[in-house]
C-alpha cells in the first residue's frame, strides 16, 4: 500500500514550472516522476529552496516539541559531520566514542546506581527508543514466563490513554496488548492505582511518561513504583517500569532535583529521551538507556565491528547519521549542567508566565499551568457559546501561530484543549507577541453568534495527542 500525500498529485497543474527567473532557459520538469535529464546544481537548488518557504515558519511553530533552533556552531558541526555514519563504528570511532560518552552523561543525569554498568544507545528518536525499550520489556518476560513454566504467547503493556501514539505502535508492531487506563474527571495521566489494576502475570511492564503530551504534566513515577512495590509484595508479580522521558527526562534533572523518577528507583528498568526534545538537538536523535545488563536481554544485542574487536548495538535501523550524536556531545559540553538549567528555567518561566497571562484574559482556563515540562493546555471555559478551542487554533494560524487544539480521550472526551510547547528559542518576547495575537482575535471570535469549527474540522499537528486507533488514512 503507498500512502498518499494528502495534498499530493491529482491537485492542479502536473509540471512545475521553472520560469527565467534565473535567467535560464525557461522550463518545465514533471512534478511527480523523475526527470529524464538533468538540471544544474544552482537551478535544482532554487527550486527546492522555493518549494520550500512556503511550510511554516518553525520557529512560531507551538505544536511541536522537537528543536527548531540550534546553535550556529552546532549548525556548523552537524555539517561538517554530514557523511558519518552511526553504524559504521570502526570507521569513526570518535563518533562512536561521543556517543558513548553521552550514554555515560545521561546514565550519571538519571542516576544509575553503578553508571559505568548502565547501557544504552543512540536511537533516531524516542520512538525508536520506546521500541527498544518495550522489546527488552517483552524479552525479559518472556524468559520469566518460561523459566516459570507458564504460557509466554499474550503479553500485555499497561499505560495512560494519555500515552504518545509511539506506544500504541510498539504494541501494534510487536504484538503487545495495549492496556490503556483512562482518563478520569480532573486526572489526565495514569495513576497508581489504577494501573495496578490492570497489572498481571502477563504484563511485560507499565509506562510511566515524564512530561505527557496531552498537557505537559509529570506522572507520579515514584507512586507508581510504589504501588507495583506493593503488588509485588502481595501477589509476588514483579513489573518493572519504563518511563518515557522524551521531554521530561531532559528537563527534570535540572529544574527538579527532588522529584524522584529515574533509576533511584530500582523498579525503574529503562528510560528513553529525545535528545531532538528538550536535549536540544535539531531533529533526528532520541536516547534508550537500560539501569544495568541485566535489563537489557544479551540476545537482543548485536555486535559489529569495532577498533579491530566488536561493540554491541541495539537498533531498529542500520545506517543512521551520526551529526545528531555529535551535536548532542556539542550541547552537554557546551551547557553543562548550569547551561541547562539555565536554559529549560528559561523555558518553565516563558510557559508559567504565558500560561498564567492567558488565564486572565477571562474566556481561558488552564488545565496545567507550565511547571512540569514547559507544556500546558487550557481550554475555553464552559460558559463560552460563541467560539470552541479549534475556532482559536484556527485564529492563531491566520497570525502565523501553529496551536493545536484536540479532544481528550476516554472518560474526557467532552474536553477540548489548546496547547502551547515553549521550547528554547521562544522567549518572552516572542510570547509577547503570541499574547497580543490571541487578545487581538478576541473580540471577533466572541463576536461570532456561535462555534465555527469543532473538532471534524482540525488539522493533524497535535504531535502524538491524536486519539487512540487513529485510523490509517489519517496519517500522512
Ligand atoms: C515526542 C514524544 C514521543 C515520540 O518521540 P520522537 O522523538 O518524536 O520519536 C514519545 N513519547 C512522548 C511522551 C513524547 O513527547
Amino acid at each position: 500500500m503507498a500512502l498518499k500525500h494528502p495534498h499530493g498529485t491529482g491537485s492542479g497543474r502536473r509540471d512545475l514550472d521553472v520560469n527565467p527567473i534565473f535567467s535560464r532557459e525557461p522550463l518545465t520538469i514533471p512534478r511527480d516522476e523523475l526527470p529524464a535529464g538533468e538540471l544544474d546544481p544552482g537551478t535544482a537548488y532554487q527550486v527546492v529552496h522555493d518549494e520550500l518557504m512556503l511550510d511554516g515558519n518553525a520557529r512560531l511553530n507551538l505544536a511541536t516539541f522537537v528543536s527548531t533552533w540550534a546553535e550556529p556552531e552546532a549548525a556548523l558541526l552537524m555539517a561538517e559531520s554530514a557523511d558519518k555514519n552511526m553504524i559504521d563504528k570502526d570507521e569513526y570511532p570518535r563518533t562512536a566514542e561521543l556517543e558513548m560518552r553521552c550514554v555515560h552523561m545521561l546514565a550519571r543525569l538519571w542516576h544509575a546506581p553503578d553508571p559505568r554498568r548502565a547501557v544504552g544507545c543512540s536511537t533516531t528518536g524516542s520512538s525508536e527508543a520506546a521500541m527498544l525499550g518495550g522489546l527488552a520489556l517483552k524479552r525479559r518476560w518472556q524468559r520469566r514466563r518460561r523459566a516459570a513454566g507458564g504460557p509466554a504467547d499474550r503479553p500485555n503493556i499497561v499505560m495512560g490513554v494519555n500515552v504518545q501514539i509511539c506506544w500504541e505502535k510498539f504494541a501494534n508492531y510487536f504484538e503487545v496488548e495495549p492496556r490503556y487506563v483512562p482518563m478520569e474527571g480532573d486526572r489526565f495521566h495514569l495513576g497508581a492505582r489504577e494501573a495496578v489494576e490492570l497489572c498481571d502475570e502477563n504484563t511485560i511492564g507499565v509506562v510511566a511518561v515524564l512530561g505527557s503530551t496531552f498537557d505537559g504534566s509529570y506522572e507520579p513515577v515514584a507512586e507508581i513504583a510504589a504501588a507495583l512495590d506493593d503488588l509485588e509484595r502481595r501477589t509476588g508479580l514483579d513489573v518493572p517500569v519504563h518511563v518515557d522521558g522524551a521531554s521530561g527526562a531532559m528537563v527534570a534533572p535540572f529544574l527538579d532535583p527532588d522529584l524522584v523518577w529515574d533509576f533511584q528507583l530500582p523498579r525503574v528498568a529503562s528510560i528513553n529521551t529525545s535528545g531532538h526534545k528538550y536535549g536540544l538537538v535539531m531533529p533526528g536523535v532520541g536516547w534508550a538507556l537500560w539501569r544495568d545488563e541485566e535489563a537489557l536481554p544479551e540476545d537482543l544485542v548485536f555486535r559489529v565491528n569495532y577498533l579491530g574487536g566488536d561493540m554491541p548495538t541495539f537498533a531498529l535501523n542500520f545506517s543512521r547519521p551520526g551529526a545528531q550524536v555529535v551535536a548532542q556531545y556539542y550541547n552537554f559540553l557546551r551547557l553543562g549542567f548550569d547551561g541547562f538549567r539555565r536554559v529549560q528555567r528559561t523555558c518553565r518561566d516563558v510557559a508559567t508566565g504565558l500560561a498564567s497571562e492567558i488565564g486572565r484574559l477571562g474566556p481561558f482556563e488552564p488545565l496545567t499551568d507550565g511547571g512540569d515540562i514547559p507544556v500546558f493546555a487550557f481550554r475555553v471555559r464552559e460558559d463560552v457559546r460563541a467560539f470552541t478551542v479549534f475556532d482559536v487554533s484556527a485564529a492563531l494560524r491566520e497570525a502565523g501561530w501553529l496551536v493545536p487544539a484536540y479532544t481528550f480521550p476516554e472518560n474526557r472526551t467532552d474536553l477540548a484543549v489548546l496547547r502551547v510547547v515553549v521550547r528554547n528559542g521562544f522567549g518572552h518576547d516572542l510570547a509577547d507577541l503570541f499574547l497580543d495575537d490571541l487578545r487581538r482575535a478576541l473580540p471577533r471570535l466572541e463576536a461570532q453568534r456561535e462555534p465555527r469549527r469543532g473538532a471534524d474540522g482540525t488539522t493533524g499537528f497535535a504531535h502524538g495527542a491524536e486519539p487512540k486507533g487513529t485510523p490509517a488514512a489519517k496519517l500522512s
